[in-house]
């Protein structure tokens, strides 16, 4: 009978929490460095979010392995809505290159919906000897062995465009690993690496002030924004078929009640109408999404084609961590 008591008495409390919620602060944990796409777009929605839950977002960054370690900390995280994820592409790429994920990316997390889609472009240090891609490509061809390309480590959208990258033009180059873009665009605008892809979110600004050189978009189609309008794609220059555009999507920790998954989707979901935050994505060349990868259920659909079509892909190239 006191079992039973106590139980129901729980299972009030944990309903009337989930009522209130959000009653405290809640930590968006974004799994690269601060400055970066990735934290740009969490700090930008987070501004949003705050007004439509009446709460304040605090962005942890917790960057390093490609993502892997920020997304490992929300899989272990206490299921209450209060800690949640932002990540990208990683989600999708790091089940096969990672031996040892701690966590499993379908099994592990509750999906709260898709945020944007973004182009990348392929950009370079400033004092490289090559104009355009012809030139560069030579400049490749010239300088094999020699070669850095940054990323964010293993498992980053900057790794696999990298990796598509090197496939493409049949060249391997020293991938300098990073805990996300922003201090390796820091390294690219101080020379000591030659080249990387990133998004067209964090190398718009970067390539319109002529800090670093702009080698192609990595999507299908040209790009219609201010910085980026002339700028081939590296289809159109030679590597047919070379298509990669990166997504953010919400997580949080396998577990966290209906209830609060509900109110943060909803919230998520009036946060991309905000008319600002639409503006401030399109002028970098990302799309906010608006079908049915808003819910859960197709989010976690998408990600699980994604883990389809990247999988063979990366498992060629046999790169792998423990
Ligand atoms: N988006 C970047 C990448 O994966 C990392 C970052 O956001 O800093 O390369």
């Amino acid at each position: 009978m006191k079992l039973l008591i106590s139980t129901a008495l729980l299972l009030a409390a944990a309903t009337a929490a989930q009522a209130q919620y959000p009653d405290k602060p809640i930590t968006v944990v974004v799994p690269f460095a601060a400055g970066g796409p990735t934290d740009k777009v969490a700090r930008d929605l987070g501004e949003v979010l705050r007004k439509q839950l009446n709460q304040s977002v605090i962005i942890e960054n917790v960057g390093g392995a490609g993502g892997t370690l920020g997304a490992a900390k929300v899989a272990k995280a206490t299921p209450d809505g209060y800690t949640v994820l932002l990540h990208h592409i990683g989600m999708a790429t790091s089940p096969a290159l990672y031996r040892k994920l701690p966590y499993d990316t379908l099994t592990d997390f509750e999906y709260l919906g898709m945020i944007n889609e973004v182009p990348m472009t392929l950009i370079g240090r400033s004092t490289l000897p090559a104009n355009n891609f012809a030139e560069l490509r030579k400049w490749i061809d010239a300088n094999k062995g020699k070669i850095n390309l940054a990323n964010a480590g293993l498992g980053a959208a900057s790794h696999l465009c990298g990796l598509l990258f090197q496939q493409a033009v049949a060249v391997d180059m020293t991938t300098v690993p990073y805990k996300g873009t922003a201090p390796a665009m820091t390294d690219l605008l101080g020379g000591q690496v030659d080249l990387m892809c990133d998004q067209t979110t964090n190398t718009s600004q970067q390539i319109e002030s002529g800090k670093v050189k702009a080698f192609g978009v990595t999507t299908g189609k040209r790009l219609n924004t201010p910085a980026l309008a002339k700028l081939p794609t590296l289809d159109e220059s030679g590597l047919k078929g070379f298509n990669v555009a990166i997504w953010h999507g919400m997580y949080a920790p396998k577990g966290t009640p209906k209830t609060v998954i509900d109110k943060l989707n909803t919230a998520l979901r009036a946060a991309l109408k905000d008319p600002e935050f639409i503006k401030r994505e399109e002028a970098l060349g990302a799309v906010v999404i608006t079908d049915a990868r808003l819910s859960g259920a197709e989010h976690k659909r998408f990600v699980e084609a994604e883990i389809n079509k990247w999988g063979p892909a990366i498992k060629a190239a046999g790169q792998y961590a423990d």
